[in-house]
């Protein structure tokens, strides 16, 4: 409860000075409003976790809106506002120089430091009329707003003003669970108000290596079915969520043990092959030198549909609402999955004709996947290699030539790269032997 922690210091030295200043100004102008602001949720779990991050955002016991309006009144920058949940983002990207002069007493600060909008949030209650509907939304208290979140350990405020500053506020367990390792629901409808709720738990679980405790497993269990009625959007938004985790297959093993991908599309699994297709795809990328910092969705949903064929493929992808440009990427590359065993008869030339035709991604994954697979290899040769052979004469080149423009350009330009391809000419020298027969055969 309020009063028994006080993290003032701690949030200080968590954040950069721009940051501090931002806030210092915020507080003030809260002040100057008699409002009780704080910061909550996720900010304060991982403060107190010391995995702090920089982004933050203020609920307000009041008036958000009032209170971004006179800072940008105050400070300049522009007030996005959402009036039915009451929020307000102020945007300050564009006045990021003005405010550095502004907020520094000493030394100018650096302006990178500053986001490039923060959210004011009017604390709210919510109510559900029936399961997965959108919640209808009042006015509350930070009590009251602190428990319609997810899991007690998001539901800790720290106040930023008054006499209160630096209070932990904790009413509903959050730092009991926190130091226990427990992702606990509030109240045992939790998952029936939002079932996405479901595999945020096991995002949580797994990222912070804690259990989700017996209760909330219990109703996990209970609501299970309910993610058949969640949007293909939700789903889809919670999917690159746990993508972009340290360990995503964790979360995917973890959801599979608790049912849950089955329920969110019949054959949705994670299992053996899943996890073989993921170490690849690592290796894979970190031997081509890929410097993302995490895998991009667009392998993880790949690696995800591993065993689907291409009915399955696009009944998820009407499930999912993913986007037709990527369904066509899934198509094709569990084309270029079902034809491996057939490359190995193939000429060369006919095997860069076939992937030339492809989408990079569904080539990189035919790769990654199957490393050990000739299939596999000549993929990566075609990646590697082939692809970049070309002839060294192009069409305008022929042109010069005096050669009048028709339809054997590409014959001619074909010929000339299928015998650079199938090694027949090495050299620029035997190109032009090779391009006089051909000029002579088409005159
Ligand atoms: P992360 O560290 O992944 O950013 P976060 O805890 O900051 O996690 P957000 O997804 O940014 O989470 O959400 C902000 C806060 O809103 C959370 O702390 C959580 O309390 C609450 N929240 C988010 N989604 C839900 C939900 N589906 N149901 C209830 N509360 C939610």
């Amino acid at each position: 409860l309020p009063g028994h922690i006080n993290l003032a210091h701690k949030l200080e030295q968590s954040l950069p000075p721009a940051r501090r200043a931002l806030l210092q100004i915020i507080k003030q102008a809260a002040e100057d409003h008699h409002l009780p602001i704080y910061i909550v949720g996720g900010y304060v779990r991982d403060l107190l976790l010391d995995r702090s991050g920089i982004d933050f955002d203020i609920v307000v016991e009041g008036d958000a809106i009032r209170l971004a309006n006179f800072l940008s009144q105050e400070y300049g920058g522009r007030v996005v506002t959402h009036s039915r949940f009451g929020t307000a983002k102020w945007q300050i990207k564009e006045i990021a120089e003005t405010l550095s002069k502004q907020l520094a007493e000493s030394s100018i600060l650096n302006t990178a430091e500053f986001p490039d909008a923060l959210d004011f949030i009017s604390a709210r209650t919510e109510f559900y009329e029936y399961p997965t509907a959108l919640p209808t939304v009042e006015r509350s208290s930070i009590k009251l707003d602190l428990h319609r979140r997810d899991f007690t350990i998001n539901t800790m405020a720290l106040r930023l003003n008054g006499r209160h500053h630096g209070e932990l506020y904790d009413f509903w367990g959050g730092l009991a669970d926190l130091r226990q390792k427990r992702i606990r629901v509030l109240h045992s409808l939790s998952f029936v108000d939002d079932p996405t709720r479901m595999l945020r738990a096991a995002r949580f679980e797994q990222r912070f290596h804690f259990r989700i405790e017996s209760r909330t497993l219990e109703l996990i269990k209970q609501a299970s079915d309910l993610l058949r009625q969640v949007s293909g959007d939700r789903i889809r938004h919670e999917f690159n969520l746990i993508f972009q985790e340290d360990d995503p297959p964790a979360v995917f093993r973890r959801l599979e043990e608790l049912n849950l991908l089955e329920s969110i599309f019949p054959g949705l699994h994670w299992g053996k092959d899943q996890t073989k297709d993921w170490d690849n795809l690592i290796n894979h990328l970190k031997l081509t030198h890929r410097k993302e910092k995490t895998i991009p969705a667009e392998f993880c949903w790949l690696v995800l549909f591993h065993s689907f064929n291409s009915s399955q493929m696009a009944s998820i992808c009407q499930r999912l609402k993913l986007p037709s440009s990527f369904c066509r990427i899934l198509e094709s590359s569990a084309n270029v999955q079902s034809r491996l065993p057939e490359l190995e008869s193939l000429s060369i030339v006919e095997i860069v004709n076939y992937l030339d035709n492809q989408p990079e991604t569904a080539l990189v994954a035919g790769a990654a996947f199957n490393p050990d697979n000739p299939g596999g290899e000549i993929i990566m040769k075609y990646l590697t290699t082939w692809r970049h052979i070309h002839p060294t004469i192009n069409g305008r080149n022929l042109e010069k030539l005096g050669i009048p423009r028709g339809p054997y350009y590409r014959t001619i330009l074909d010929t000339l790269r299928a015998a650079w391809l199938n090694g027949e000419i090495k050299n620029k020298v035997e190109e032009n032997m090779l391009l006089s027969t051909l000029i002579q055969r088409y005159e």
